[in-house]
């Protein structure tokens, strides 16, 4: 073959792939703008003349591709069909997003534009990058859903013909589209994208499963033939009978939908492929509802087969959220197997097929909003309440995007859709934000229920709300939908903002008062070292919140001023609801051997006078306790308190290694005492409490952990003191603290 005849045949290919384009095109209802479609495909294929895919087909194929899934299979107009031959000019020539505008329109442009903006993988090295791209990709579309709709078409077309990539592009571009163009198209209702998705992810990811069950599936092909033709004759007939015109269609399992089912469930194959699925798909008549007819068939289908009573969906009454329709009923057929049968207009069959695209063709002269619509204008919200983190906002969308849904009822009786296990206080927020931030609880079915509750499908729901009311921090546990969440963090955000601004204005006030205003910065410095903070926001809201006191700031900011203890005080977890953390009250290794046997401060016994001995780990006597001497299996003397329960046992079982010991007091040495200290979680009282150890007693404080739950703080202090006197006169003063309801030696 020359030269001129293979370049030929080319142009040959590429016209005739074009005609088709054309050929689908007028298959549709839309205007039929051929001259604009002409002028872009003859544009782009000139503009990407010389490049080829690495299948090696000339480029133009692929924009030509694309531009017939988005026309054929999510049947959109000729703007989608001139951005979709157009899509990668700009990005992969030297033609601008303005050279477009004046040779189309502004619209193609900005959908060229759009589909530039994202032509990166969402996937990026980092995730924060990937998070960034996936924001990107939800804005274009917030703009315009026919970007994202012509997105997903160019991806279709890349993933089927994926095989011409290198394997680790494979696994790249495979698991990108399971992540998130395959629920993508399943929320924008394009089933059959979606299935096929899906399955070519599925194919790339496991091939050799992927093989296995292609190889079983085609193994039963016959036999679930026949079982369908069996099980549709009688129900065809009836349908003649009622006068309609319909098809049926046996619902293809992908080798995708069948392993997910095997995963799930955890049965073999069989169990799952001879599952029989059938669809009817009528043309309803002018003179009944469409919904009133597909009971009509329903009557009809289970006159012949018995239904399952609890398998029956009714999507039709309340359509799902990306605008299905069907009646889906079980029923059971000749043979004794379940059968799924899905009866559907060929309305809804479109709009379950082209989601939302059909959805739009049909909407004409509905004057309500569909849940589609609300869905888009959902993330348009969530798009312009942006969070600060961006994975923690691709988290909160991706929430929203896998939901399944259930319908809960207002007490108006208006059904609303939110996603499962949603609670009372996620469906406050999604009534009104206000509402949200000042919700005490609801009446679910008239019952009284905290904000937590999580809901029910059918439910019927009643929100309850204070104006004195608001949001708390534990809340971001009680939600699971986006837009409950990113509205709680705004809400903090605002509040932090505020509370810094209010801890700024008492840092000033502080320093003015010590008249050094002048040395603002250094002031400012010293006290973040101080309290070995970071960032001057740090230092504003704990300031604010209470948690440093002005006085001590004033001493912290004053040179040559050190207190031990405040080196502790940036370890503590203030206000801490983790209730993890309530038994966790770690006790460090203590310095015991340092402890032991500096000097001698036990006068034991005659007989054992002189002997080594080691006080004791589960009692930690300290001088001022009373004790008893045990000697163990080696000589070794230990020193328990005589009412360690420790000692209680050695009392029982080893009565004659007992001895008396007493303390020669004396003030050498501090040892370590634990106690342990309960009261009401409210700012400050950690400061007031550590002023006291530290300042008052000047104690050296050993370890510190504190919790705090509903309220209530419990702290572990550690402390070294020299004996009970001091440890008594030290519990005595913090009793005196109000907020403090017990102090108590805990060894
Ligand atoms: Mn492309």
């Amino acid at each position: 073959m020359t030269e001129s005849e293979n370049t030929l045949s080319e142009d040959q290919l590429i016209e005739q792939e074009f005609q088709a384009l054309l050929y689908d095109y007028s298959q549709t209802a839309h205007r039929q703008k051929v001259e604009i479609i002409t002028k872009a495909f003859q544009f782009a294929k000139q503009a990407h003349k010389g490049i080829r895919r690495r299948s090696g087909e000339p480029y133009i194929m692929h924009p030509l591709a694309v531009a017939r899934i988005v026309v054929k299979e999510i049947g959109l107009g000729s703007t989608s069909i001139c951005a979709a031959l157009l899509h990668d000019v700009v990005e992969d020539t030297d033609y601008t997003v303005e050279d477009i505008e004046k040779l189309f329109t502004p619209k193609i442009a900005s959908i060229v534009d759009g589909l530039t903006k994202i032509s990166g993988g969402v996937f990026g090295t980092q995730a924060s990058v990937q998070a960034e791209n996936f924001r990107k990709l939800l804005l274009t579309m917030s703009e315009d859903i026919r970007v994202i709709l012509i997105k997903i078409a160019d991806r279709l077309h890349n993933m089927r013909t994926l095989e011409f990539q290198p394997v680790e592009k494979q696994y790249k571009i495979a698991g990108e589209t399971q992540y998130i163009y395959a629920p993508l198209a399943h929320r924008l209702g394009l089933f059959p994208i979606k299935t096929e998705l899906e399955n070519l992810s599925f194919k790339y990811e496991h091939p050799d499963t992927y093989a296995e069950i292609e190889k079983k599936l085609s193994a039963t092909e016959a036999n679930q033939r026949e079982s369908f033709n069996r099980f549709v004759a009688p129900i065809k007939e009836r349908l003649d009978d009622m006068g309609y015109e319909y098809k049926f269609e046996a619902r293809i399992k992908s080798p995708y939908s069948i392993w997910k089912k095997m995963q799930e469930k955890h049965v073999p194959f069989e169990d799952i492929f001879d599952l029989l699925a059938v669809r009817i798909i009528f043309r309803p008549n002018t003179t009944m509802s469409e919904k009133d007819q597909c009971w009509m068939i329903y009557s009809a289908l289970t006159g012949i087969y018995k239904p399952h009573p609890e398998r029956i969906r009714d999507w039709i009454s309340t359509p799902k959220a990306n605008g299905y329709e069907a009646l889906h009923v079980t029923v059971m057929g000749k043979d004794g197997q379940w059968v799924e049968v899905q009866i559907r207009t060929e309305r809804m069959h479109e709009i379950a097929e082209k989601g939302l695209a059909a959805h739009w063709k049909y909407k004409m002269g509905y004057a309500d909003e569909s849940e589609l619509d609300k869905w888009l204008k959902s993330i348009k919200e969530l798009l312009q309440n942006p969070e600060s983190n961006a994975m923690e906002f691709l988290d909160t969308f991706k929430l929203n995007l896998f939901a399944s849904e259930i319908f809960v009822f207002t007490p108006a009786g208006e059904i609303k859709t939110i996603p499962q296990g949603a609670t009372a206080l996620d469906f406050a927020y999604l009534l009104h934000t206000e509402l949200g931030e000042h919700c005490i609880g609801a009446k679910v079915n008239h019952n009284l229920v905290p904000l937590s509750h999580v809901l029910q499908g059918g439910d019927q729901v009643e929100i309850l709300s204070s104006h004195n009311q608001h949001p708390q921090h534990e809340w971001m546990d009680y939600v699971i939908t986006a837009k409950a969440k990113s509205r709680l963090k705004a809400y903090f955000k605002k509040e932090e903002r505020k509370a810094i601004q209010e801890g700024k204005r008492i840092f000033v006030e502080v320093v003015e008062g010590m008249q050094m205003k002048d040395q603002i910065e250094g002031q400012l410095q010293r006290a973040l070292n101080y309290y070995q903070l970071k960032m001057p926001s740090q230092l504003f809201l704990q300031l604010s919140k209470g948690l440093i006191d002005p006085a001590d700031l004033e001493k912290a900011i004053r040179p040559k001023q050190k207190s031990t203890w405040l080196r502790y005080l940036s370890n503590i977890p203030f206000i801490s609801s983790d209730s993890n953390r309530q038994n966790s009250a770690a006790k460090t290794d203590l310095p015991q051997k340092e402890q032991k046997r500096k000097s001698k401060h036990i006068v034991l016994s005659e007989d054992n006078m002189g002997k080594e001995y080691v006080l004791a780990d589960c009692c930690h006597p300290i001088p001022g306790d009373e004790v008893l001497g045990y000697k163990n299996d080696d000589g070794m003397v230990i020193i328990h308190k005589r009412n360690c329960p420790e000692a209680g046992i050695l009392k029982s079982s080893h009565g004659n290694r007992l001895f008396s010991a007493e303390w020669d007091m004396h003030r050498l040495n501090t040892f370590v005492a634990t106690i342990e200290i309960k009261g009401i979680d409210k700012v400050g009282v950690i400061i007031k409490l550590l002023n006291i150890v530290s300042d008052d007693f000047k104690i050296n404080i050993h370890d510190l952990h504190v919790t705090a739950q509903d309220g209530i703080f419990n702290g572990i202090l550690q402390i070294l003191v020299y004996d009970t006197q001091e440890l008594q006169d030290l519990c005595t003063a913090i009793r005196k603290i109000k907020e403090i309801n017990s102090v108590l030696r805990i060894d």
